[in-house]
């Protein structure tokens, strides 16, 4: 994704970047406005006010950004999508009063945006026109007013209590004070697929965004629930627990097609090599069927291995193990001070938290 996006500039140590699928938007609204037959004119009004409207949307990403600083949490980069902005922060405070203000923080940006305009709008003079609001030429409303309100519905639209809207974060967060963190995330996931299918049920009838706002929330609430459920069966856990101890071990001069038949002919999937005891890359399916697509079984491991793999002790926590392999991808060497003792990717971590649940069943009675 990182390739089809434009950096825009860093700040305060977070990289900005637009996808490129957000200039499409601004050329629609260009054409849609120039197209009303308003001429060039109102064309570029609608753009400007959607980079306007963006750059707001950007501020409120930094409100995130820089109150999860504040609490030792890093952001890699704020990337600018069609449909809003995203924050990749590297994690989520653990405390629900930092988790908290950490979604606040966004939504109020708006807010104070919202009102500096006001400010501004009152002190020179400019009153609202009421007969303009309301109406379809959205032109005839002053910029600064239309910003305003743009502002206003961000905060509203972000406060609503599902994920992955921060609202669903603020109730999660509020919730975890009287109960433990797994049930308050059900709860608030509950409560955010239960508001999207009225949202989809309403907007049959009403306004047909509402629809896509729907599947949008009951899609991220899922997610949250099963990324938060994962997160508790793997606190405690750690990567001795889950590796793969048994594994054969290739070397870079190795053929793909020696991989493929250890593959065919094991429970392996994933693979490690090797040079001189020390891993340099790890082979998936991805690319053992590459390397035969483009060079056939003569293929040599060296050239298509992936050498941007997570290295692992046995004693790391499995929670921070999955999240690097979440960004990653493929597997994890597991090194032992200066020997590999194992492989391990998010399938063994799976098979674990299977086997686990299954056990902790059958003690139920
Ligand atoms: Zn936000």
């Amino acid at each position: 994704m990182r390739s089809w996006s434009l950096r825009i500039g860093t700040f305060f140590g977070i990289e900005v970047l637009v996808h490129w699928t957000f200039w499409i938007l601004i050329i629609w609204v260009f054409l849609m406005h120039f197209q009303a037959g308003h001429g060039w004119w109102q064309g570029v009004w609608g753009a400007l006010f959607v980079l306007a409207l963006f750059a707001c949307v950007v501020l409120h990403e930094f409100g995130h950004a820089l109150t999860a600083a504040r609490f030792g949490i890093k952001t890699k980069d704020i990337t600018l999508y069609p449909i809003g902005g995203i924050a990749s922060l590297e994690g989520m405070p653990e405390k629900p009063g930092e988790e908290l203000l950490v979604g606040l923080a966004g939504p109020m940006v708006n807010l104070v945006i919202a009102f500096l305009i006001w400010v501004y709008l009152t002190a020179t003079g400019q009153p609202l026109d009421l007969a303009a609001v309301g109406s379809d030429d959205m032109a005839r409303l002053p910029f600064l007013w239309n910003l305003l309100f743009a502002n206003v519905v961000l905060a509203v639209f972000n406060l609503i209590p599902a994920f992955p809207m921060d609202g669903g974060r603020v109730l999660r967060s509020l919730l975890s004070f009287v109960m433990d963190k797994s049930n308050a995330t059900r709860a608030a996931a509950a409560l955010g697929q239960f508001l999207a299918i009225i949202f989809v049920f309403l907007g049959f009838f009403y306004n047909f965004w509402l629809v896509f706002i729907g599947l949008f929330v009951f899609l991220g609430a899922g997610g949250e629930a099963a990324a938060e459920t994962m997160r508790a069966a793997l606190s405690g856990l750690k990567v001795r627990d889950a590796v793969m101890r048994r594994f054969t071990l290739f070397r870079p001069d190795d053929t793909i097609g020696r991989v493929v038949d250890v593959l065919l002919n094991s429970q392996e999937t994933v693979f490690l090599v090797a040079d001189a005891d020390r891993p340099i890359g790890t082979l998936s399916r991805t690319e053992l069927i590459r390397g035969l697509s483009e060079q056939g079984k003569d293929a040599l491991v060296s050239g298509f291995m992936n050498t941007d793999f997570a290295v692992a002790g046995p004693e790391m926590k499995l929670q921070d193990l999955m999240e690097q392999l979440s960004a990653k991808g493929g597997a994890a060497a597991v090194m032992e001070g200066d020997s590999i003792i194992g492989l391990i990717d998010r399938e063994n971590i799976e098979e674990k938290l299977l086997v686990q649940r299954t056990l902790k069943e059958r003690n139920k009675i």
